[in-house]
Formats: C-alpha cells, structure tokens, sequence
C-alpha cells in the first residue's frame, strides 16, 4: 500500500531540515522498500508570502486527503508584526484543529551518547525512554465561560473554565492504554483529583476502563508529585496520560531532560490514529539557512509516523538505530557537540544516518 505523506517545510530552519529528512525517506523506499507518495504544500510565513494565508484551503485540502503529516516549522521575525490572527503559528493551531488531533505524543527518551547533555545526573538518566500523552483539544485552554472582567469599582478579575466530557477523556485514556500496551505495560495517570472536580471524573473514568486492558499496570499521581518526580526518579515512569494544562507543562519538563531541544520529536493524533508529526523546536530563524541545525527531531519525528500512523514499525526502528548509531560513531551537530566528538552540518548529519539504515 503506497502511504500518501504531505511535506510541510514551512519557515526558518524548516526547509533545510526537511530536505535532510527527505534523504532519509529516499532511501527507506529506494533501498528498504518503503511505498510512499509524497506531496509539498506551503505554510506559515512561506505560505503567507505566497498568498496571504499562513493556512491556504489548498494545503488544509491536502492535509485531510493525506495518510499523514510531516511539518518542519513555521514563524520567524518576519512575520511577527503582521496581524495576530494571521501570523504563521495560527496556520498551525488551525491545522490541528481542522484535522481534529486531540492526542499529542511526546517522547522523552535519552540516547546513551548524550548522557551528558542532560541537566541531571548519568546515573538518575540513563536509559530513561518516556511516553508523555497529553490531551491537545479540550481542557482548560478551550473551556466556556472565560475572559477578564472589570467590577464598577475598575478592579479586574480573570477566568478560565477547566472542563472535559466524558468522552474527551474515555478517547484519550484509552490512547494512553493502547501505547502503554505496545511499550512496557504502565500507564501513570496524572491529575490533581484532590482539589480539582474536572480531574476527578477524569480518575474515575480512566479507572474504570482498566478492566478492559488487563496487560496494561495503571496507577495515578497527582500532578505536583508528577513533576516532583520527573525530576526526581524519572525513570520510574513509562507512559504518562494527562490533560492539556497538566501535560502542556509536563511535556516540556520531560523531553528537556534528555538534552537538546534539536533531538526532540512529537506527534499530534486524532480519533483514527492519523497525525501530525513535527519537532518540538521552532524555526531557529538564528540559524536559518547555514547548514547548521540539528535535523535528528525531525528524522524521529518522521520514524514516530512510520510506528504510529502508518504501521510501518519495522522502518521506525530501522530510523531509530542508525540515529542512535550515528551518535554513537562521535557525529554531533552544533547544539549537541561536546569535546572529542566531530562537528557535522544539518545535511551531513541526515547523510550519516542513510549510512548507518543497513547497519
Ligand atoms: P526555537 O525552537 O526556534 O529556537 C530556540 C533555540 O534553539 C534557538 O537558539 C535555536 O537556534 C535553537 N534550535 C532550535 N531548533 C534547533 C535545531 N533543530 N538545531 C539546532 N538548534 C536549534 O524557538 P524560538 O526562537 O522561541 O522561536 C523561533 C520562531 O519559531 C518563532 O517565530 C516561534 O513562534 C516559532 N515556533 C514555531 C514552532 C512550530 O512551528 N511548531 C514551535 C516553537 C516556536
């Protein structure tokens, strides 16, 4: 079956990490037998250029017709004067929306090479390989009523509603079930259900549907004490399901344990396992155009697609190796280099990789 995948370069850094990860797609189906079709779209501030939408109907077009998604990243100074709802990163927002990708994945794992990278100690990191599963669509940042209100005496006052249904949390719990099954079998459950309403239904549902996952291990923590230890203890956990608030901070606070922000991919669901795959980072428009980012978050990204979208596990692995393989032979770009190892650019690093795929 050819997989129909739509490129989304977008801005910045973008392109140049997208052509890179564009070698490795080349080679998984010229050497390794990988059936895909690939298409190009605009959007962001490329898009905006073009014709004056960071989201064009033709590219949103292509996007629902695709199997899935790989996005490099949008914005950048150019762009940042311009019209709020239109600047590139609302192209974004809308995409996600459009597509309805309720579920974003983030890992957080650590390469034995960049032990070192990490902020904490070798010895708390090593080995830590962590599923964050954050719900993207509901939640606190969505929730009616909200607003800033002004009393007749001028003083000010701000709310927010944390609110999910029923079904919001059946879908993502079971997400979060079904990933956990495929990996080592335990999903930690995060939710503040001593203080918070909204966060105890969210416990009571997610534990009524452990009966139907016997093979899955659930336990629940609650989000203070996540935090407390991620940092602590981190490799305690194996998949993490939380709601938007608790997982926006959460899947930033993993992820940065393992190193640099240029290693992180993410993935972004809907309801039949469709997605989004982009890196965490941003358009580095710092960096733009100088062969010098780091385009392994994306390549990961890109190895997240094969695994979760399109059912191609055996190539994601084949990614995942000659990623970890590449790193191991001393290959850094700039953001991960650390003494004794050899400097690479964004397109020799992605060479290397294609390298080490038959390994
Ligand atoms: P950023 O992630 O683009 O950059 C932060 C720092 O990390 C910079 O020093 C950059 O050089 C470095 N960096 C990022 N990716 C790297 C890589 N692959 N290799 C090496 N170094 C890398 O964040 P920012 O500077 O806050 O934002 C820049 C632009 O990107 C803004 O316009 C912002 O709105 C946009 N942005 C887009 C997305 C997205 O497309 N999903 C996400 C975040 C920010």
């Amino acid at each position: 079956m050819t997989h129909k995948i739509l490129i989304l370069a977008g801005d910045g850094i973008g392109p140049e990490i997208m052509r890179a990860t564009e070698l490795v797609i080349a080679a998984l189906s010229e050497k390794f037998g990988l059936d895909v079709a690939l298409e190009h779209a605009l959007m962001g501030g490329a898009a905006i250029d073009d014709c004056g939408e960071p989201l064009p109907a033709s590219t949103l077009e292509l996007a629902s017709s695709s199997d899935a998604i790989l996005l490099g990243a949008v914005g950048g100074p150019k762009w940042e004067k311009i019209d709020r709802a239109r600047r590139p990163e609302r192209g974004l927002l809308a995409l996600r929306s459009e597509l309805e990708l309720f579920c974003n994945l983030r890992p957080a794992v650590l390469l034995a090479p960049l032990a070192a990278s990490s902020t904490l100690k070798a010895e708390v990191v090593t080995g830590l390989d962590i599923m964050i599963i954050r719900e993207l669509t509901g939640g606190i940042y969505f929730g009616e009523p909200r607003g800033i209100q002004v009393a007749a005496d001028g003083t000010r006052s701000g709310h927010n509603t944390m609110v999910y249904t029923e079904h919001e949390i059946t879908r993502i719990a079971r997400l979060g079930f079904d990933i956990a099954g495929k990996r080592q079998g335990r999903l930690c459950s995060v939710d503040k259900a001593n203080v918070l309403e909204t966060t105890e239904l969210w416990r009571d549902i997610v534990t009524s549907l452990a009966g139907e996952y016997t093979e899955v291990e659930l336990s629940h923590m609650y989000v203070d004490s996540a935090a407390m230890q991620l940092v602590r203890n981190p490799r305690q956990f194996d998949v993490i399901v939380t709601s938007n608030l608790f997982g926006d901070i959460l899947s930033d606070l993993a992820p940065m344990l393992t190193g640099s922000i240029g290693m992180l991919p993410s993935a972004s669901l809907d309801a039949n396992g469709k997605g989004l795959f982009e890196p965490v980072h941003g358009s580095a428009p710092d960096i733009a155009g100088q062969n010098l980012a780091n385009p392994l978050a994306t390549i990961q990204s890109l190895a997240m697609m094969l695994r979760y979208t399109l059912n191609e596990s055996m190539h994601a692995n084949r990614i995942e190796r000659a990623v970890a393989r590449t790193l191991d032979k001393g290959y850094r770009t700039g953001d991960i280099y650390s003494e004794g190892a050899q400097q690479v650019g964004t397109l020799e690093m992605a060479e290397l990789v294609v390298a080490s795929l038959g390994d």
